[in-house]
């Protein structure tokens, strides 16, 4: 795989953020990347056959209303898949089509390991203002991968939080299962059990 060298933005993470961003930047005519370490809409794929999208997924176009769960604002996943509340499958379908429609640049398979100022690299030091403000960096950024190394003006985290849980966050968070740790596939619901007299 032959990643681009330099760019103007490069989105890490090709979930909905990811995705709807890759749009958003498409209009605006930079050139962007988008540095996947799985597959697009990997967090929903991970989802148990049976979960589904809280907020009801409906266009409302009547009203010209955009669908609260897409990530432009001319689609809608209620068109595209034709379900009200998608599952995790059908919702990285429809992100899938999106990137597909707008010839969105995602390379999958490509993790972000390290993230630096590119003025670090050099040794130089970011020109220093007269407020005590943090001053501007205008050196842009370098990349580690597990491919190649790439150096962009601007970065777009948009990595989830749904892969990195915090499991520590209250006495007791423990004891609940996290749903990215919900194993796919259908599960065993406890059979009713009948009772003869
Ligand atoms: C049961 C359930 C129901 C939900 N219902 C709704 C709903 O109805 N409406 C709604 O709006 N939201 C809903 N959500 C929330 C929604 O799923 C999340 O808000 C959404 O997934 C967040 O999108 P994201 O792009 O920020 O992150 P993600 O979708 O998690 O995408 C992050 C991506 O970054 C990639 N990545 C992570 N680290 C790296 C790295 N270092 N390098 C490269 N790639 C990396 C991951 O592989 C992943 O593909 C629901 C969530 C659950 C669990």
């Amino acid at each position: 795989m032959t990643l681009p060298k330099d760019v103007d933005v490069v989105v890490v993470g090709a979930g909905a953020a990811g995705i709807g961003t890759g749009v958003a930047l498409s209009h605006l005519e930079l050139e962007t990347v988008i540095l996947e370490r799985d597959e697009i809409g990997a967090s929903f794929r991970r989802w148990p056959d049976e979960m589904r999208f809280i907020t009801p997924s409906f266009p409302s176009n009547s009203f010209e209303l955009t669908d609260l769960n897409a990530v432009t604002p001319n689609t809608s996943p209620a068109v595209t898949l034709d379900r009200e509340h998608p599952s995790g499958d059908e919702y990285a379908d429809y992100l899938e089509a999106v990137a597909d429609f707008h010839e969105l640049s995602v390379e999958t398979g490509v993790e972000v390991t390290g993230l630096r100022n590119r003025d670090a690299e050099t040794g130089t030091t970011p020109a220093s203002t007269e407020s005590d403000a943090a001053p501007a960096v205008d050196g842009g950024f370098v990349l580690e991968t597990t491919d190649e190394r790439v150096h962009s003006e601007s970065v777009v985290w948009a990595t989830g939080q749904f892969g990195s849980p915090r499991q520590d966050v209250f006495p007791g968070a423990d004891a609940c299962s996290h749903t990215s740790e919900v194993s796919r596939g259908p599960t065993t619901r406890p059979r009713a059990v009948r009772t003869t007299s």
